[in-house]
């Protein structure tokens, strides 16, 4: 196909994500992508401020994920987990777990992070089924959450944000308590958690488990919490022996400064869910790790298995990639560019709440959010960072980028003004002079 062809046969046939076919929006053919940037198929470069959906953190095409990658896709790229198991996966298990917070010390590979949080909820299930507590089947989660998209984390995401309208009598129903509202420099007072915790109290015998993304809510509206929140809950989980499960899909790896974000508590999940950055960015994996003592009531129920079993389950390849780019972080100071990404999203998105357009910017590790007041147009604004030389992609209220933890300052800057443009121009709905 030439590039016309493609575009077309792409537009009138291939489904993007929460993209209509009704009125198909522009789409941009890569060609490549090296380190930070995306090379289009029409010659144009971008600086990339999306990472892949927050997944690649190292660099496009890094020489390392590659060469493990050539190395494992000539031994075995792929085989079957039930029965057979393999070096890759058990090795990247075994550093998982080395990593993870305290206490976790089993671990079920998911080929997607809907998956790992699917995992997670039958864990729950089956840990109140073994452990005598049947009547233990609801979760409770926080409003303003994202968590996947299936049907059972789909019963998870913001009830009216998220898309339960569509779904009506098919999804779970499970207790929603408010967003968290502490900002994340200030403590968690009791008024704070005192809807969650009444929930909870009152509800106590038909939870099996809290979700919750820690720290940072991500696809739900980019929201920034402290970490108090979380030593809290994880007070009242344990004062009502309900599991607590954390989903560290966007969090992990280094996203907001720390290895995993349950560390600015100081707190232990007895599952979490990491999924996006395993890989580098390179190839889809995820992962559900939880605690001797969810393992053992799993252990003690009717069947002894966890239930569930994906074809691609521990995919050597991306197993393969997850190393290595462990192994990178061992090996550069991302923890000092992450801060430093911090810094100069700090310093350079400071001035886009003097538009009166502009509600709140937010920063935390490598994430930086200019939330408007209203909806932005995100086909638009979509196409005025394209013409500006950066991949952005709005949505919701939000203009946000989530940069590789090697991108260069200067490429930050440049990101961070088509930020603050885009902002202006959204605010006037033409481009128009920036506040930053
Ligand atoms: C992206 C995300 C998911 C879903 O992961 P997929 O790989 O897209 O299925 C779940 N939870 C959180 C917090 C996420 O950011």
């Amino acid at each position: 196909m030439n590039l016309p062809e493609l575009e077309k046969f792409d537009r009138e046939h291939v489904w993007h994500p929460y993209t209509s076919m009704r009125h198909p929006p522009v789409t941009f053919p890569v060609a490549s992508a090296f380190g930070t940037r995306l090379t289009l198929a029409d010659g144009r470069t971008l600086i990339d401020g999306v990472s892949s959906w927050w997944s690649a953190c190292h660099g496009y095409n890094h020489p390392a994920i590659n060469q493990a990658l050539h190395r494992q896709l000539d031994q075995l790229p792929h085989v079957m987990f039930g029965g057979l198991t393999h070096q890759p996966a058990v090795e990247l298990a075994a550093r998982l777990l080395e990593l993870a917070p305290e206490g976790l010390t089993k671990l079920f590979f998911a080929d997607s992070g809907s998956i790992s949080v699917e995992v997670a909820i039958k864990m729950a299930m089956q840990y109140q089924l073994g452990s005598g507590r049947a009547e233990r089947r609801r979760l409770l989660t926080v409003r303003g959450g994202y968590h996947g998209d299936t049907l059972g984390t789909m019963a998870l995401c913001d009830p009216t944000e998220g898309m339960h309208a569509f779904f009506g009598g098919v999804l779970a129903e499970h207790f929603f308590a408010p967003a968290p509202a502490c900002p994340f420099e200030a403590p968690c007072r009791e008024k704070d958690i005192a809807e969650l915790a009444a929930l909870l109290e009152r509800h106590q015998h038909e939870i099996a488990a809290v979700i919750l993304e820690p720290v940072l809510q991500g696809a739900g509206g980019m929201r920034i919490y402290s970490p108090q929140y979380l030593v809290r809950l994880r007070e009242l989980c344990d004062r009502y022996d309900i599991l607590l499960i954390l989903d560290e899909i966007a969090t992990g790896f280094g996203r907001t400064g720390r290895l995993f974000a349950a560390q600015y508590a100081g707190i232990a999940p007895d599952i979490m869910c990491v999924g996006k950055g395993l890989t580098g960015g390179f190839l889809t994996l995820a992962a559900t790790l939880c605690s001797d003592r969810v393992a053992a009531g799993i252990a003690a129920g009717p069947v002894g298995a966890l239930m569930h079993g994906p074809t691609f389950m521990a995919n050597a390849l991306a197993s393969a990639a997850a190393l290595a780019s462990l192994k990178l972080f061992g090996e550069y100071d991302w923890q000092s560019r992450v801060k430093a990404i911090e810094r100069q999203l700090k310093t350079e998105l400071a001035a886009a709440v003097q538009s009166p357009a502009v509600k709140e910017v937010r920063v935390l590790g490598a994430v930086g959010v200019i939330e408007m007041r209203s909806p932005v147009d995100a086909p638009a604004l979509q196409q005025f960072s394209v013409d500006h030389g950066v991949w952005l992609r709005p949505f919701g209220s939000v203009i946000y980028t989530m940069p590789q933890f090697v991108i260069e300052p200067e490429e930050l800057s440049r990101i961070t003004a088509v930020m603050c443009l885009a902002a202006a121009a959204e605010a006037a709905k033409k481009p128009e002079r920036s506040f930053c």
